[in-house]
């Protein structure tokens, strides 16, 4: 099987690697030369023509930033869909809008192009090694013929419904894990103030009921150890905390504890970059002790 990933980031190049590693035939394609430069590195060709990339590809793996982009890529007049052939499989693995993901599937359906969103969990490691976990929406027809390619790059794969439905578990799934990592900073600081070390309480919740993947994960991964280095970005997640609003806002729902996480995120932003890791959250709540 012919795949090409357009996307080369933090998580593209990973996910280019890990198949290129399994024996597929990867094809790379990014905006930037430095990316493709540093894919073929990996065993994966790289081409700077999306002319020349799609023609040769039966599954196209996408990997960009926001909804726009993925829109641009796959509907923009000299786009892959001016490329594509019938039978040529989408699997878009950003962290996207299900009415972009629906908009585009069915501009693409009317040229045979099938289209799956599978947005993903664990960073550019999992990326690396192959051991994401995968939230999908499409058809059962489309998901059963693409499953080789996402074993390949991921551990676990949760179908959870139609074209769409991948991005509203994902959309949740990162408001939680936004809001995590606030409530987390907020109770690990009130035991350090109340004399406990954030080692001890940790220890403490992670053998309790109040343990997270942010405590588990992310706490003696990223934020203790002051390392701030996950490969996720302030930028990204405040923007996939933007997406949660968006959804509440087009269902009339309004959000109170997740609704305070998100209105905290967006305001961090006068204290945090974009660039910055998203674990530096935790320095909007003490900034001596993170
Ligand atoms: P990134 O910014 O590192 O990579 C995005 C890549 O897309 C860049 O190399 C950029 O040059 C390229 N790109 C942008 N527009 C393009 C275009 N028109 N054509 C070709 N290439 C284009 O981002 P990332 O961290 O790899 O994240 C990718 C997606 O995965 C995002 O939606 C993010 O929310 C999601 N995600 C990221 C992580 C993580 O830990 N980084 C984890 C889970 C999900």
């Amino acid at each position: 099987m012919k795949i090409g990933v357009i996307g080369l980031g933090n998580m593209g190049s990973g996910m280019a690697a890990t198949l290129a590693k399994k024996e597929f035939t990867v094809f790379g394609y990014d905006l930037s030369a430095q990316a493709l430069q540093a894919i073929s590195e990996h065993g994966v060709t790289p081409i700077s023509q999306l002319s020349d990339l799609i023609p040769q590809c039966d599954v196209v793996i996408l990997s960009l930033p926001k909804a726009e982009h993925v829109q641009k890529v796959c509907l923009d007049e000299q786009g892959l869909l001016a490329h594509a052939h019938s039978g040529l499989i989408v699997i878009d693995t950003t962290t996207s809008e299900a009415q972009t993901s629906r908009d585009v599937a069915a501009q693409l359906a009317i040229k045979g192009v099938e289209f799956i969103d599978a947005p993903v969990s664990g960073g550019p490691a999992g990326a690396a090694s192959g051991t994401m976990s995968m939230v999908i929406g499409g058809s059962e027809t489309t998901y059963t013929k693409v499953l080789p390619v996402l074993q390949a790059m991921s551990t676990t794969q949760v179908h959870i419904g139609d074209v769409g439905a991948g991005n509203i578990a994902k959309i949740a799934n990162n408001l939680l894990c936004a809001a995590h990592l606030i409530t987390t900073s907020e109770v690990v600081n009130l035991a350090a103030k109340a004399g406990v070390s954030p080692e001890k309480v940790l220890a403490g919740i992670n053998a309790g009921s109040g343990r997270s993947g942010v405590s588990q994960v992310n706490f003696p991964k990223w934020i203790l150890n002051q390392s701030y280095d996950s490969g996720f970005t302030m930028g990204l997640m405040r923007k996939d905390v933007g997406l949660a609003q968006k959804l509440a806002e087009q269902y009339n729902l309004s959000l109170n504890l997740t609704g305070k996480a998100i209105e905290m995120w967006q305001a961090s932003d006068s204290e945090l970059t974009d660039s910055q890791d998203f674990n530096e959250i935790a320095k909007f709540i003490d900034n001596d002790l993170y």
